[in-house]
């Protein structure tokens, strides 16, 4: 079906919203990611019925369905040939004592004003801040900074509500048959397969899902494959009443790592990385033979932390003690900006492809996720932009490449992540799959785990078509549709 065709039909059945000009279908092709795919038409639903309306007509004409936040998402995951569900209006925020009900397109910052207003806080703490959804959050399995001490989406996810590809709204968990017969296609031999990390948006999380109680979580990092989010009440918990945030200077990125696996044992609130590219962009007098900076954050025990942080760190000069809100929020922005200083790094034939962009090993294998990096750098003669949260095992490598090598891209995607995985790390650690890294699924938990993450597309989705090839595919798509 054609997009005018898609969009005059859809419009006969809803009363929200419609587009499907020109100028809207190129805005909607494009996200954060790297990558360019054109929908038929975007639906802006005003409520559950309208969504249910939606789904029923793609089911019987066969046309995918992709939910979309805020379309911050790096890895191509909100893109989709057919209609793009846009959730904005679903934006209600309703705070209770230990937990929030959200709709799922509430912007972060939006949920983040409204609990501060009642003493409180969302651990998840994405570095692109206010601007994502909580529908993309809870999609990707999100996570951030603060994730060290509070956890990704996942963990701070208590319920969730649905709507299934068949137009029927369910809230996980639901204590249903169902719920029971998706548990039963996890065995403790398939979360076995589970790589021991903090942090991982690969595939489906089977791992966190022993009991049926647990089931609402298999959405978490779904990407829109299972169900369009309506809604999910989430934890949340009282803001900290007093932080520290201290800044050490390092000579090397191997010094850092190996310190950071010391830190983590004196339990900070965060545990943050950047490297001499991004440092040589900050407007600050450093010492000359800074190579890579740690932001370590406590927010509880401030001043035996510091004392045992003083005893534990090695061959590190502390630059900055901070204490003052303002302060910290002016240094945390400065971190949170290592995207943003690292493409200002970059000539504009060059690119800094989301490729290898999120891995994850325990921290204790940082040290080795470095020389990996470090020999793939040397190998194919690539300066190579790392920053992330250290404390997690969670690096952000961005290797500074010529544009539209595509061959090259998946080189050295596919020996970085086969290296990656020898070492028992993910893929990806908060980023998810997306068009860039879905086919690597597989290669990440092997045969049995993937047949399991099949049966389950199947049984929220047997006609596929929600976002259809993301998390399971048997296409390639990483360098299709890839603009750099
Ligand atoms: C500068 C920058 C920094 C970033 N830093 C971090 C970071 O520190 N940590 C981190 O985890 N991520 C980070 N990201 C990635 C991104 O911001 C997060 O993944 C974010 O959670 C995506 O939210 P979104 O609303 O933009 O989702 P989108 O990009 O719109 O969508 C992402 C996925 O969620 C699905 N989805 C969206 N809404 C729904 C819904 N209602 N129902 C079902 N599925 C839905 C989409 O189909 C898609 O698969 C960063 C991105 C940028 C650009």
């Amino acid at each position: 079906m054609k997009a005018e065709e898609t969009g005059h039909q859809i419009q006969r059945i809803v009363q929200c919203q419609v587009l499907w000009d020109k100028q809207s279908r190129d805005f909607y092709s494009v996200d954060a990611s790297s990558y360019v795919v054109k929908p038929l038409a975007i639906v802006f639903p005003r409520n559950e019925k309208e969504i249910i309306k939606i789904l029923r007509f793609a089911s019987k004409n066969n046309i995918p369905v992709t939910p979309r936040g805020a379309g911050t998402g790096l890895v191509g995951s909100a893109l989709g040939n057919g209609i793009i569900l846009d959730l904005k209006h679903f934006d209600k925020i309703r705070v209770y004592s230990n937990y929030v009900q959200v709709d799922s397109g509430v912007f972060k910052g939006i949920l983040d004003k409204k609990l501060e207003e009642n003493g409180k806080f969302f651990g998840p703490d994405p570095s692109v801040g206010p601007y994502c959804t909580i529908g993309g959050m809870i999609a990707t399995n999100a996570s951030g900074g603060h994730s060290l001490k509070y956890g990704s989406t996942i963990d701070n996810l208590i319920e969730v509500r649905i709507i299934t590809s068949s137009g029927k709204a369910i809230n996980l968990p639901s204590k249903s048959q169902f719920d029971n017969k998706i548990l039963k296609m996890i065995k403790p031999s398939i979360q076995k397969k589970f790589p021991f990390v903090s942090k991982n948006s690969c595939g489906y999380r089977l791992d966190k899902i022993t009991k049926t109680t647990d089931l609402h979580k298999i959405i978490a990092g779904s990407e829109g494959t299972l169900g369009i989010i309506i809604s999910a009440k989430l934890k949340i918990l009282p803001l900290p009443k007093k932080k520290t945030l201290i800044i050490l200077s390092y000579k090397n990125l191997e010094q850092a790592v190996i310190d950071s696996a010391k830190i983590v044992k004196l339990k900070p609130s965060a545990l943050e990385l950047i490297d001499k590219n991004i440092i040589e962009r900050i407007k600050f007098d450093f010492p000359s033979d800074t190579g890579c900076l740690l932001f370590v954050e406590f927010d509880s025990n401030l001043v035996k932390s510091m004392i045992d942080l003083d005893k534990t760190i090695t061959d590190a000069k502390i630059i900055k003690t901070l204490t003052k809100k303002k302060e910290i929020t002016k240094w945390w922005n400065i971190r949170n900006s290592a995207l943003g200083f690292s493409l200002r790094s970059i000539t504009s034939k060059q690119s800094l492809p989301t490729l290898i962009e999120d891995a994850t090993v325990s921290v204790e294998k940082l040290v080795l996720l470095v020389n990996i990096i470090k020999k793939i750098s040397k190998k194919y003669k690539l300066d190579v932009i790392t920053y992330g949260h250290a404390g997690n095992g969670n690096l952000h490598i961005r290797p500074i490449m010529k544009r539209k090598n595509k061959k090259l891209v998946k080189k050295i995607a596919t020996e970085f992540f086969s290296k990656v995985l020898e070492i028992g790390g993910s893929i990806t650690g908060e980023h998810g799959d997306g068009l860039a890294r879905s086919e690597f699924v597989k290669l990440q938990y092997g045969n049995e785990v993937y047949s399991v993450f099949k049966k389950i597309k199947l049984e929220f989705d047997p006609k596929n078509i929600l976002n259809p090839d993301k998390i399971i595919t048997s296409k390639s798509n990483m360098t299709k549709n890839r603009k750099i």
